[in-house]
């Protein structure tokens, strides 16, 4: 890593339906079905205006026309190959993560489901000549890292450093509370340094979600959200670290166009201070051991 810059990284979980495979719910399908879609396009378009080529992990179901979930509802919501082609076929040179084959639970899954879950991704990946050497936990549920190597994973990311997350250990609510205060009020956010753990795997912390709006986080505005993240990034040029901001196309799909409004703020300030030289743009397994 260069001294005297700070770097800027975008992670985006791509998983559609199966990112609620375990309680499906309609409000989730629906938008799976008929939003997720044009989302994805137009954050594709929009990382082409800017030139910022970021980390798509995807959950590799979605490209397994014969997936066991295939005839829940309509297949749309958990097969996207045309979505997975898209990113590929983009000017923009994406980095392709693995968010699993199935996201399934790490925490309750033994050794034998997690392998049998690794081998199936990297069969579909390959499909697309496509080899995967980040892995995004699925709920970002974060074990059996002993294993990782075996599937040729150097990085994985892991959570936000921020204090709301210690509240949401203790309590649920609390920490949906805490997540909205965290986000409606400049409280500091945390830069990241990625570091070597005892497997020899990379692991990269996440500064931020972009949360979705509406229901009770009707109080996180455009303004309170842009001033966290110009800090953080303000900040990871100072300290010389990286501001990690993650997403999932669903934190689009309620106020679709105030979160698009959101992100190309965000993005013309990255490009603010890329042209001077003090940010660079880096993909997940591009940080240096
Ligand atoms: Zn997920």
């Amino acid at each position: 890593m260069k001294k005297n810059v700070g770097y800027f990284s975008i992670s985006i979980d791509l998983e559609l339906a199966w990112g609620v495979s375990h309680k499906v719910n309609n409000y989730f399908i629906n938008h799976a079905i008929n939003s997720e879609r044009k989302i994805c396009s137009n954050l594709i378009k929009i990382f082409e205006s800017y030139d910022i080529p970021v980390s798509w992990a995807i959950v590799a179901a979605l490209l397994d026309k014969k997936n066991e979930n295939i005839n829940v509802s309509n297949m749309k919501a958990w097969y996207a190959p045309d979505i997975f082609e898209e990113i590929l076929n983009s000017k923009i040179k994406h980095h392709i993560a693995s968010h699993s084959y199935s996201h399934l639970n790490f925490k309750t899954s033994n050794v034998k489901q997690v392998s049998e879950d690794f081998e199936k991704s990297i069969y579909f990946f390959k499909k697309y000549n496509t080899y995967v050497d980040t892995l995004v936990f699925p709920r970002n549920q974060i074990n059996h890292l002993n294993i990782l190597k075996k599937y040729n994973f150097n990085f994985y990311r892991s959570v936000d450093q921020s204090w709301y997350k210690s509240v949401s250990r203790v309590n649920i609510f609390a920490g949906k509370i805490a997540n909205l205060i965290d986000k409606t009020f400049p409280i500091k956010t945390n830069t990241i340094s990625p570091k070597i753990n005892k497997f020899g795997l990379l692991e990269i912390p996440s500064s931020m979600l972009l949360i979705s709006r509406g229901g009770i986080r009707y109080p996180v505005t455009n303004f309170s959200m842009f001033q966290k993240i110009k800090s953080g990034i303000d900040r990871a040029i100072t300290n010389n670290e990286t501001f990690h901001l993650w997403f999932h196309p669903s934190n689009f799909y309620s106020y679709t166009k105030d979160q698009f409004k959101l992100l190309e703020k965000i993005l013309k300030y990255v490009n603010l201070k890329r042209s001077k030289k003090l940010l660079e743009v880096i993909k997940l397994n591009e940080f240096n051991f």
